[in-house]
């Protein structure tokens, strides 16, 4: 049995520590913040994730994707808003089974929590690593009343975004590189609560987006149908931008213009957004995530992401089931578990991180761009037409389990596909569907084989 500590009990390192429990080793997880069952969260922080294949397929592991499914809303398609009021339905998938799931981070999070105790883990909370000796494996953290040690064989480093564990290899590792970019959007939490009548305020089954170039308004589903929404914009700038909406005034000029056909159902709109806070949002790229074969980093504090793909949980839930399955393979090796980790996942989420960031591009700058909804268009189309051949990047991500790498690469083929097949054509409906045959036959098929590549959706 391993002496395991595990800081950071936000998404990841609950999850990794029920694994790490299922697998028999004796787990400690340390919190920084309080339990948040017991206390009241600070308003503006209880955002709800767009739950997927990957998270769903860890958390089915360890047989727990049936209950977090159970506490998440299914979101079948996206639902834009146009600013004149006009809604345009996208479904996701083929049909209405494949389809995302709105979890709010806070019932996550608390559910996780009670299942990895359930099982064994040790939790302590309002404690914050505060210095890691990476020689002697022991940690010093700060506990409600004094400084603790904690002796440990191995250390997980899932403290998110700004994680303290990667500070401290930072600091013991010559040859550590980091990047962490951050992007000009920042992003603010709104709510939308029921009708008087308490019915939900919008279609339920639905991604609403509110898509206006640099700036763009995003409502998720709660369970009792209420919404939770996200204003992504600019920190800076002379208008729409955080740094511009700077009175009441102008928030409700800004809403009143840009989002008219909602604004009046968000009674608590002028409020929430004096009190809650803007976030950021960057990229973390690191290496090496392990050190000594003690130390590992996952979720965000190895690999944060940018938000416009959903994946940044997603991807931190499918680095817990690929480290439980080579823990498996290498027979508690703890040296090989996480070498193999490490060069399998890393690139991994370099690649989701790229897309993300792509996506980020494309939703500022091709919102209404005739020749990207003709490319769309076909797209779906040819997903129609051969669905066990073409998957699109976002549904391969999305509905699959195929490394994020492939899908990267998988993206790229069809992107070329698109182009020759939208050059000089005057509406998707006139797709010349042989020649889009020969092309994935000539293209895609063979990235498949020689990849081990299936399209077909994740199911359990
Ligand atoms: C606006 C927004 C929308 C998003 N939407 C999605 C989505 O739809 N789908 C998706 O998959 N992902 C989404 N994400 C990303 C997702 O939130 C993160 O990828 C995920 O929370 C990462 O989990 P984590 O456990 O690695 O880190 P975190 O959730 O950040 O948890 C880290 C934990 O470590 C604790 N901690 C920090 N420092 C210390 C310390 N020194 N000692 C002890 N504990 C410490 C923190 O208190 C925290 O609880 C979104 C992110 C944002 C910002």
């Amino acid at each position: 049995m391993t002496k395991v500590v595990v800081a950071g009990g936000g998404l990841v390192g609950p999850l990794l520590s029920i694994m790490l429990r299922k697998h028999g080793h004796e787990v400690t997880l340390l919190e920084k913040r309080s339990d948040p069952r017991k206390e009241v969260l600070d308003g503006g922080r209880s955002i709800n994730l767009v739950l997927t294949s990957r998270g769903i397929n860890a958390l089915y592991s360890v047989g727990l994707a049936r209950q977090a499914l159970d506490i998440s809303v299914a979101v079948t398609g996206r639902m834009m808003h146009a600013k004149d009021g006009e809604l345009t339905y996208q479904p996701y998938g083929r049909d209405p089974s494949e389809c995302n799931y709105s979890i709010s981070r806070l019932d996550l999070n608390k559910f996780l929590l009670t299942e990895a105790e359930k099982l064994g883990v040790k939790t302590v909370f309002s404690a914050e690593v505060e210095s890691i000796d990476l020689e002697q494996k022991n940690l010093t953290f700060k506990g409600s009343t004094s400084k603790m040690n904690l002796q440990y064989d191995i250390l997980f480093g899932s403290d998110g975004a700004g994680s303290k564990v990667r500070e401290f290899i930072q600091k013991n590792c010559s040859d550590f590189k980091i990047s962490n970019e951050f992007i000009p959007s920042g992003y603010k939490e709104l709510t939308m609560p029921l009708r008087a009548d308490k019915s939900p305020p919008l279609r339920k089954d639905a991604l609403h987006i509110w898509p206006r170039g640099s700036h763009m308004l995003m409502a998720l589903a709660n369970l009792d149908g209420s919404f939770t929404m996200t204003l992504y914009m600019p920190h800076k700038g002379p208008e729409k931008s955080f740094e511009a909406l700077n009175s009441t005034q102008k928030v409700q000029d800004y809403f009143s213009r840009e989002f008219s056909d909602v604004i009046d159902l968000m009674p608590g709109l002028l409020d929430e957004y004096e009190q809650n806070p803007v976030g950021s949002l960057g990229t973390v790229r690191c290496s090496p995530w392990v050190f000594g074969s003690s130390v590992c980093l996952l979720g965000d504090a190895a690999h944060a992401i940018v938000p416009f793909f959903g994946q940044g949980m997603n991807c931190g839930f499918e680095d817990c089931a690929y480290l439980s399955l080579f823990l498996e393979k290498y027979n508690m090796d703890w040296h090989q578990v996480l070498a193999e980790f490490e060069n399998f996942q890393r690139p991994n989420a370099n690649a989701i991180a790229t897309m993300a960031l792509e996506n980020f591009i494309e939703m500022q700058r091709k919102v209404g761009d005739e020749n990207f909804l003709k490319r769309k268009g076909v797209e779906a189309i040819l997903e129609k037409e051969f669905p066990t051949l073409y998957r699109s990047r976002y549904g391969l991500v999305t509905y699959t389990l195929v490394p994020y790498v492939a899908c990267q690469a998988i993206g790229l083929i069809q992107e070329k596909i698109l182009e020759e097949l939208c050059a000089e054509l005057d509406r998707p409906e006139n797709v010349d569907l042989k020649k889009a045959e020969a092309l994935i036959q000539e293209r895609l098929v063979p990235f498949y084989k020689n990849h081990g590549v299936s399209v077909e959706r994740f199911q359990f």
